[in-house]
């Protein structure tokens, strides 16, 4: 699909229930520069992103794009079970034979989203690094020092900053409501992103998870309405900038 040009606004993005919750990958497609996958029109975004961000030396790559729900199912499972290490707020580690049911729930939501319920699945979110920024060898961390005035991604955080709103991006994890913890390197595109929150439903979410090996699902059943509105919509709105500069095809503004 091409990206949308100033003279063609781009039509509101619809996602099915089995895409919105990671159960298709009808709605994406892989990008072999990027390596990743990603919705037609997020990755046409991206691609004039990353060609913005290296004129300031940044090579801008995402390390996540298009997760779908075995995956986020995997990662969650791993995680109650203690195969995958499990943080606290602050990012240290836990034991989780040490917790109950619920704390292990309510330590790994902080860093993990729900299967069902993860921005992931929806082909709009990507996590970012600046390759040029990595030593030779290091491993990618995804952690918010890294984002920080003295991290390794500084450069790259302060640029997004200023100009992820230019191709319709935005930090939906900006700061922390009592949710998710704040992930500096998280982007959402607004134009599929923002539909596609509003259809996510705690109801598709109950049904889907019901039918699902979710580990902990007792404790999840009965707090989902909290969960939910905790975990899932307690994001930050999507600036009218980013939803607005990506009806425009990047070539048809002004440089
Ligand atoms: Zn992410």
């Amino acid at each position: 699909m091409d990206a949308p040009t100033a003279n063609s606004a781009p039509l509101p993005v619809t996602l099915s229930g089995l895409e919105l919750t990671g159960r298709a990958s009808t709605h994406v497609r892989e990008v072999p520069e990027l390596r990743c996958l990603l919705h037609p029109q997020a990755a046409a975004a991206l691609q004039a992103m990353r060609a913005a961000a290296a004129h300031a030396g940044i090579d801008l790559v995402p390390v996540s794009g298009f997760r779908d729900f075995a995956r986020q199912l995997a990662i969650w499972n791993d995680k109650f079970s203690g195969a995958r290490p499990l943080l606290d707020r602050a990012g240290a580690p836990l034991a989780a034979d040490a917790l109950d049911e619920a704390g292990r729930v309510a330590a790994i939501l902080l860093w993990s989203a729900l299967p069902g319920a993860s921005r992931h699945h929806w082909g709009s979110d990507c996590d970012l690094i600046d390759r040029a920024a990595l030593s030779a060898g290091a491993a990618v961390e995804l952690l918010g020092r890294h984002y920080g005035a003295e991290g390794c991604y500084a450069v790259l955080a302060a640029w997004l900053q200023r100009h992820a709103h230019d191709d319709g991006f935005f930090l939906p994890y900006d700061v922390d409501r009592g949710g998710v913890q704040p992930e500096p390197w998280h982007y959402s595109f607004a134009p599929v992103a923002v539909p596609a929150q509003a259809a996510l439903r705690p109801e598709l979410l109950r049904a889907v998870l019901a039918e699902s090996a979710l580990l902990g699902w007792g404790s999840v059943s009965a707090e989902l309405p909290r969960i939910f509105e905790r975990y899932v919509s307690a994001v930050a709105r999507a600036p009218p900038a980013a939803l607005a500069a990506a009806a425009l095809n990047r070539a048809a503004r002004p440089a």
